[in-house]
């Protein structure tokens, strides 16, 4: 497929009048889940007034208490399995089991289900009444399965993930049988899987994947491509590929550090790259879009840090859409430079021409500063198109 061709699809996709001609170099803009905003409402209704139909979806933002430190909440639903052995809990901080439960056999809830369906109905409403681009579709954002590390205790992570894993296999089935898969699609965020084969031993060590051999690292990547093989064909499906923003894994073994930073130190989009073209290979269906982030700071200006994007699955430069999470990347205090974004958009697409544009990871710890982050993707798109 010519460039022109593929961009003519994409630029179809984002319901644009000149399907004939190319679009412009950035195609639109994507969100990869969390919004500091008050509810799924204010969220569908900001993203719709700010990005009409240059946003292809809208999550629901993952929103209140519960949510928005992203899956954290799910150590909270485990806990109180009555599986669960609470007095080592406590003192582990992780979840432990009582002695003889069969672990791999436990259904380990996750809530995803529930969001879903919650915000799905405020969606619904609020299309049937003109309030989101008739063409955006709901995006329901799970995270895959090797997350049970935040919640788990290293010693049932073998047997934990076998039920973990199943839990979202079964989370997917029933979302796609709740939603019109016309109005769908699916994200998975795929963070452990990135720092590890990003080949950090230190990090790797507190996540449920610490062999960091190449093996290791390719099964975790094959599985990504399962689970989306696993989405029904009419579900738009895709990825957010995440290096994290809490810091957390980096504070825990490396000491103190700033919160929104990336867990771990990203060399360039090469792990990312490569991780794309894996889970590309086992794939039997489309991959509808990809979200790769800049999480380093150095990326300004800088165009051997994108270089690998050249080196990008052919099947994926064809048909999915690409969005590089470079705005405001690296650090908090980077956001609202429409300068550095435009440095950053410059670099990457002296190498691919044209994608759309994203923040490096979720919003969910902003506050007031959501509405002029996201309005700083438009700023972004017009000054670079
Ligand atoms: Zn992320």
């Amino acid at each position: 497929m010519s460039a022109q061709r593929r961009v003519s699809t994409l630029c179809n996709q984002l319901s644009c009048q000149c399907c004939s001609v190319p679009s412009k170099p950035l195609y639109g803009c994507h969100l990869v889940g969390s919004l500091g905003l008050d509810d799924a409402e204010s969220v569908f209704t900001t993203c719709s007034e700010v990005f009409g139909p240059l946003l292809r979806r809208i999550p629901d933002g993952e929103t209140g208490p519960s949510r928005r430190l992203w899956v954290f909440n799910q150590r909270t639903m485990m806990a109180k399995m009555p599986e669960v052995d609470q007095e080592r809990t406590k003192i582990e901080n992780l979840i432990c089991f009582k002695r003889g439960v069969n672990v791999a056999a436990l259904r380990l809830r996750t809530g995803y289900v529930e969001y879903a369906k919650e915000s799905w109905e405020v969606f619904s409403k609020l299309k049937g009444q003109g309030k989101i681009p008739q063409g955006t579709r709901f995006q329901v954002c799970l995270a895959t399965p090797y997350v049970l590390s935040s919640h788990v205790h290293p010693d049932y992570w073998a047997e934990a993930f076998i039920a973990y894993e199943r839990e979202v296999y079964n989370n997917v089935e029933e979302i796609c049988a709740a939603i019109p898969h016309e109005h769908l699609s699916i994200q998975f965020d795929v963070c452990y899987e990135v720092i590890v084969s990003e080949g950090e031993a230190r990090v790797a060590n507190h996540m449920c994947i610490p062999d960091i051999s190449p093996a290791a690292v390719a099964d975790a990547v094959r599985r990504v491509g399962l689970l989306v093989n696993a989405v029904p064909p009419a579900v738009e499906t895709g990825l957010h590929l995440c290096y994290g923003t809490a810091g957390s894994a980096k504070r825990k073994t490396l000491g103190p550090e700033t919160v929104d930073e990336a867990c771990v130190v990203q060399n360039d989009m090469g792990t990312v790259v490569r991780i794309t073209n894996g889970v590309q290979k086992v794939l039997r269906r489309p991959l509808n879009f990809v979200h790769l982030p800049v999480s380093n700071k150095d990326a300004l200006d800088n165009k051997a840090f994108f270089d690998p994007l050249a080196e990008l699955d052919p099947v994926v430069k064809m048909s999915t859409e690409i969005y590089i999470g470079l705005i405001g990347s690296g650090m908090r205090n980077e956001r609202l430079n429409t300068e550095a974004d435009l440095r950053r958009i410059k670099a990457a697409q002296a190498v691919l021409p044209n994608f759309g544009i994203a923040l490096e990871c979720g919003l969910g710890r902003a506050k007031d500063e959501v509405l002029p982050i996201l309005k700083s993707h438009i700023t972004a798109l017009e000054a670079a198109n």
